[in-house]
């Protein structure tokens, strides 16, 4: 499958302190590749300010609307859809659905990992879990959980675990059989992202792989009957709709279906 890009639902920008490039240097880049709808979707603010090195600042959030609602006007042959990429704790639901759904009037909420519950302290799955099964129940239980939670289009680079559990064994497939039946129950469609594909690959007791899709994962996301959303993540402009084919070439490797978003997110 070699198809051009015409859609990305996860984007951030200058505001997370991560990434690079504001809302319109994006749909510029977005534009001069023939993009039709483009989602932005930065790290949350939390109202209790955690994890703040990473995310824009609750005080920005009026701006980062703005910047969207402007970009709208400066680019209209491009859908500009203004979302968020969300951490889910059961406390954070009212600020999600009323202050980013509601007042803020956001199309769309994504929810990632990035940090989970474990013992009552969060652990990191892009670091923390050097390779110890001990986390990967609390993983899946916390993936599921924010899947239920019913605020979120899709769920964003579930095989991120991979990041630190390295090799590949009865525990990360147990991980990835409760994620993906639950997605599948749910109807709630997992993302493919493209993001770990463009750094650096890593050494594993199963050889070199990229960092995530696990090609694994998504073998089982398929027999589960998962449906998929291809997206680059992309955190600088030039990497506005990176990796998408490559994503979907895995999917058609496992025969996964793509998802059938609502009409807004689709071209
Ligand atoms: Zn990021
Ligand atoms: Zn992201």
């Amino acid at each position: 499958m070699n198809r051009l890009p015409t859609v990305n639902l996860h984007t951030h920008t200058w505001r997370c302190k991560h990434a690079s490039g504001t809302v319109a240097d994006y749909a510029r880049e977005a534009v001069a590749r023939g993009v039709k709808v483009l989602g932005i979707t930065d790290h949350t603010p939390l109202p209790d300010g955690r994890w703040s090195g990473v995310r824009m600042d609750v005080a920005d959030l009026d701006a980062y609307a703005a910047e969207i609602a402007v970009a709208r006007e400066q680019f209209p042959q491009l859908r500009i859809l203004a979302g968020m990429e969300c951490e889910y704790a059961p406390e954070y639901r009212n600020f999600y659905q009323e202050e980013l759904l509601g007042r803020l009037g956001l199309d769309y909420l994504i929810a990632g990992c990035h940090a989970f519950p474990h013992e009552g302290r969060w652990v990191g799955p892009h670091g923390q879990l050097n390779s110890d099964p001990v986390f990967l129940p609390a993983y899946a239980k916390y993936i599921v959980e924010a899947m239920g939670s019913g605020m979120f289009l899709f769920y964003a680079h579930p095989d991120v675990f991979g990041c630190s559990y390295l090799p590949w064994d009865a525990h990360t497939a147990a991980c990835a059989r409760e994620i993906c039946i639950a997605a599948t129950q749910l109807g709630m469609p997992l993302e493919i992202n493209g993001y770990g594909l463009r750094k650096p690959p890593i050494d594993t007791p199963d050889g070199k792989r990229c960092l995530y899709p696990l090609l694994p994962f998504w073998e089982i996301a398929a027999e589960c009957g998962v449906r998929y959303v291809a997206t680059s993540d992309a955190h600088r402009p030039e990497d506005v709709v990176a990796s998408i084919p490559q994503c979907h070439e895995l999917a058609a490797r496992f025969g996964l279906r793509e998802a059938e978003l609502p009409p807004l997110f689709r071209a």
